[in-house]
């Protein structure tokens, strides 16, 4: 069936574009998604892709004819199929006539590759990626006054957006209310409840497109320049992109790296995507495995045992470890594993997964426990192990970037050892998370600009998406006492709160860390619904340096969650009002 191309809609305020230059001729053979024709318009000069495979049969206006967006200005068909009929007429279109208004409809163009006429002088930044960090950074330059380039090879938006934090986050709400709804008498009478996999991963695709649209608009708003295509180093201040066989070279007075990680696996075992599956397979699933092993027990693992659990698989943590999640506090990490094994799920840790061989029906995997070799097998195996960052094909070595093991080496103003060449996120590895990554991308762009900016680690969250979630920040209470400090804690259940009780929400607690004398904050641990949005006061009073005290002295709003961290924060002096009296 034929294939119409158009001009596609650039930004809201866009109406009309010039077809520049085509990139292929009538009678030529395009791929989907391959560049064929440039279009300019009053903000960007725009490649535009293909949007089907075939050959392009009939190009309807020539170079140099501007035209209203969305004007179909070619037609793609099927080998030996014929023009339809109505496109056998000359274009109608000419570049004197005046421009019809197009109609005020918001839709993202079909996977554009943006870039504005390169500024004299080359750009004051070239960022590399565009996840959480890259994407940051270059809004942040371009707030400052940079002129940014902005250079992607896949997705806008990065692991986090695409296949990370937000995809898992539009499931975990589905499946909340799925829990709550199969959970409850008080709307499943006898008729069974369940999920459509399918609606469930479009929702998530809605969600996804929505937000990388939004990215896209924030960076045209910004005039940063956006080109698709894999960057590398030709020297400090040069960047070759290629693209579609295609490359240019982009002059730069500062670059940041921002090139992400991507999932790793045991060196013994091969993700297949069928029975052995990373992350990133889950997202798309069709069918819900009988049974899954999750080869880790870190914040994906356990993340994922959740959302597998809630599908009505069986799931079985394996974690070499003593403690799953085993960077958090020791009462968190008990809590958890008690609550998640009373949903239903097997948690094996000090269980090392040696190997791992799919068969035609399973997967088979062996397992170091307690000194001898165990088999299990399950019908898909969930790899969980960990990332590996992003820096092949960069040309590292060529510019001479020191690195840190598999990481790039930075200080704390995220300069690498090259003048003018700096590194942020996954790929110096300091805390793979989207925030940390974009907290290092404003960092290291203020510094480029000339505000002298330090990243500090010590007030950072961590937040792990579990039923209940958990969330903490700095030190843990055996951390504490080793570093010296005499403390003292203040700790309450979300069981004594009117709000958890309402929601049905009881188990956890709010745990609050601090000095003995002055009440100054040195950690704060949640285990419960909604602690990751629990977490943004404390995170405010450790940053303004408040007391321990001032955070128990905020009146909050009744009946609330947040109740919840004022009480703990009144414990610390036994000031509490809903805890019994101590004996
Ligand atoms: P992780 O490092 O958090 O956990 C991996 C776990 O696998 C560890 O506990 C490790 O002991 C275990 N393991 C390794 N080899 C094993 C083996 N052979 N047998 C059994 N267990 C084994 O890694 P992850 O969970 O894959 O996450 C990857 C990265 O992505 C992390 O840096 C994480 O911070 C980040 N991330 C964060 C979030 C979040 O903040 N919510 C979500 C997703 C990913």
């Amino acid at each position: 069936m034929a294939i119409e191309v158009v001009v596609p809609m650039l930004g809201i305020t866009i109406e009309k574009g010039k077809i520049l230059k085509w990139l292929k001729s009538e009678g030529d053979f395009v791929k989907k998604g391959e560049p064929i024709f440039e279009v300019e318009t009053d903000k960007v000069v725009t490649e535009v892709e293909s949007p089907g495979t075939g050959i392009l049969k009939k190009i309807l206006v020539p170079e140099n004819m501007e035209v209203p967006v969305l004007t179909v200005v070619a037609i793609i068909t099927e080998k030996g199929e014929e023009l339809p009929e109505k496109y056998r007429v000359a274009p109608t279109i000419l570049p004197s006539q005046p421009i019809p208004p197009v109609p005020p409809k918001l839709t993202a163009p079909p996977n554009p590759v943006m870039y504005v006429r390169p500024p004299e002088g080359g750009y004051d930044i070239a960022i590399l990626g565009a996840g959480p960090g890259g994407y940051v950074a270059a809004i942040r330059a371009a707030q400052l006054g940079a002129r940014v380039l902005l250079v992607e090879k896949g997705e806008l938006g990065g692991t986090c957006l695409n296949c990370g934090c937000i995809p898992t986050k539009s499931f975990l709400s589905d499946l909340k209310i799925y829990q709550k709804v199969k959970h409850s008498d008080l709307f499943v009478h006898g008729s069974k409840v369940s999920i459509d996999l399918k609606k469930m991963v479009s929702r998530k695709n809605k969600i996804v497109e929505t937000m990388k649209r939004g990215v896209s608009m924030l960076l045209e708003s910004q005039k940063v320049t956006l080109i698709k295509g894999f960057g590398r180093f030709i020297d400090p201040n040069t960047i070759e992109v290629s693209s579609g066989g295609r490359k240019k070279i982009h002059k730069t007075k500062n670059v940041v790296i921002a090139t992400g990680s991507q999932i790793t696996s045991i060196p013994t075992v091969k993700i297949d995507g069928r029975r052995i599956l990373s992350s990133d397979d889950v997202l798309n699933l069709k069918e819900i495995p009988k049974n899954i092993l999750i080869i880790g027990g870190g914040v994906i693992g356990v993340e994922f045992a959740t959302i597998f659990n809630c599908l009505g698989a069986k799931v079985t943590i394996l974690e070499m470890l003593p403690q799953i999640i085993s960077t958090e506090g020791e009462e968190v990490i008990r809590g958890l594993k008690i609550l998640l094994e009373k949903q239903g799920i097997e948690i094996l840790t000090q269980s090392k997964v040696l190997n791992a061989s799919p068969k035609k029906e399973k997967v088979e995997v062996t397992v170091e426990r307690e000194g001898r070799q165990d088999k299990l097998s399950a019908e898909k195996v969930l790899m969980a192990v960990g990332r590996i960052p992003n820096t092949e094909g960069l040309n590292l070595e060529r510019i001479g970037v020191q690195m840190e093991g598999k990481f790039i080496k930075v200080n704390s103003r995220m300069e690498t050892d090259v003048d003018g060449i700096y590194a942020i996120g996954d790929v110096i590895g300091k805390m793979m998370l989207a925030h940390v990554a974009s907290a290092e991308g404003i960092v290291a762009v203020e510094n480029v600009m000339g505000k002298v900016h330090e990243m500090d680690y010590h007030k950072v969250p961590n937040c792990i998406y579990t039923f209940p979630e958990v969330a903490s920040v700095g030190l843990k209470e055996s951390e504490a006492k080793q570093k010296g400090y005499e403390i003292q804690v203040g700790k309450f259940p979300y069981l004594h709160n009117g709000k958890a009780l309402a929601m049905g929400e009881v188990d956890g607690f709010v745990k609050i860390i601090a000095e003995k004398e002055l009440g100054q904050i040195l950690g704060v641990h949640i285990l419960g619904e909604h602690a990751t949005d629990l977490i943004g006061e404390c995170l405010l009073a450790m940053n303004v340096e408040a007391s321990i005290e001032d955070l128990g002295g905020v009146i909050k709003g009744h009946p609330t969650l947040s109740e919840i961290i004022t009480e703990a924060a009144l414990d610390w002096s036994s000031m509490a009002i809903h805890q019994p009296l101590k004996i």
